[in-house]
């Protein structure tokens, strides 16, 4: 059995930084927070709890005095001085490109522009972005299309994108957009690591000869999810394997039986460590002659 891998799959580049920088400031310190699960990855997320992560629901379980990392997804303003306040050490791992977005969000509002942010309202990278907008009630999420032909007329509106969002998506909204103001700035903070991704497992499954795709990444991982999605849209015959662990390459023999040449892909949270893991676990079935 051969496999071939997808040409980007695993961490991207915003998420590897905050991990790596959990890791060095757990060498100094016994203990260091994170508000929210700083990945979508149980395993890694383990792994470093057990070397002292802590993860708090939301900034007031956070003890006084304490050190944080804020995570790529980053956190509003008011969260961030709130912890300051409390002379909480506080380490900003935003993700730069989501860094970008927020800093538009501020300074663009401050500019007099309405702020529509297209993406997931629930998303905590949204929250973040719409925590940085001067006055909230100028400041609205909208998630497709159909969301954005609901905006009332403001003189002056700025677009900007949750980075995991289409650029097809986004340009739909700002052909809408247009028919709402007299001005729109639109910027363009999608981010390439999701579309990397998704056009890296389409590209592995133009490949005919393919007989399944073993999908790496977090149930509750939506990037991953995504992946699946893509993989499907493209093909919908072929058979996806979404694992989290080894464990489940183990309970999964019987997927393997007669088939040749494997696919991988893993979503952006999913960490080398357990893709290198789960790949050399499939070479060993290959191996066996399954
Ligand atoms: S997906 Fe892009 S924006 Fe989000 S954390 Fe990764 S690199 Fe940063």
């Amino acid at each position: 059995m051969k496999i071939i891998m997808a040409e980007h799959a695993g961490f991207c580049f915003g998420v590897k930084r905050a991990v790596d920088a959990i890791e060095k400031a757990l060498k100094s310190s016994s203990e260091v927070w994170t508000i929210g699960l700083p990945i979508h990855n149980p395993q890694e997320v383990s792994r470093l709890e057990a070397m002292g992560l802590r993860v708090a629901d939301n900034e007031r379980e956070i003890p006084d005095g304490s050190e944080i990392l804020i995570r790529a997804h980053g956190e509003p303003l008011s969260v961030i001085k709130n912890l300051q306040a409390r002379n909480i050490k506080v380490q900003d791992m935003t993700c730069p490109f989501v860094k970008k977005a927020q800093d538009m969000a501020e300074n663009l509002s401050r500019g007099n522009y309405f702020i529509i942010l297209l993406g997931d309202k629930k998303h905590p990278e949204i929250k973040g972005i719409l925590g940085h907008v001067v006055d909230e009630n100028n400041a609205e999420v909208v998630a497709d299309e159909n969301e954005a032909e609901n905006v009332a007329y403001h003189a002056k509106i700025a677009l900007i994108s949750q980075t995991t969002q289409r650029e097809e998506k986004l340009s739909n909204v700002a052909g809408i957009l247009t028919q709402k103001c007299s001005e729109l700035h639109v910027c363009n903070t999608i981010c390439k690591a999701t579309a990397e991704r998704q056009d890296a497992v389409k590209e592995l499954v133009k490949n005919n000869k393919i007989d399944g795709v073993v999908l790496i990444g977090g149930k509750t991982s939506a990037n991953t999810g995504k992946l699946r999605d893509v993989i499907k849209s493209q093909n919908n015959k072929i058979e996806v394997l979404w694992v989290e662990d080894e464990n489940e390459i183990e309970s999964n023999l019987d997927w393997f039986k007669n088939k040749n040449l494997i696919g991988i892909a893993a979503g952006a949270s999913t960490p080398a460590w357990l893709i290198d893991k789960i790949k050399s676990n499939i070479a060993e079935i290959g191996g066996m002659g399954n």
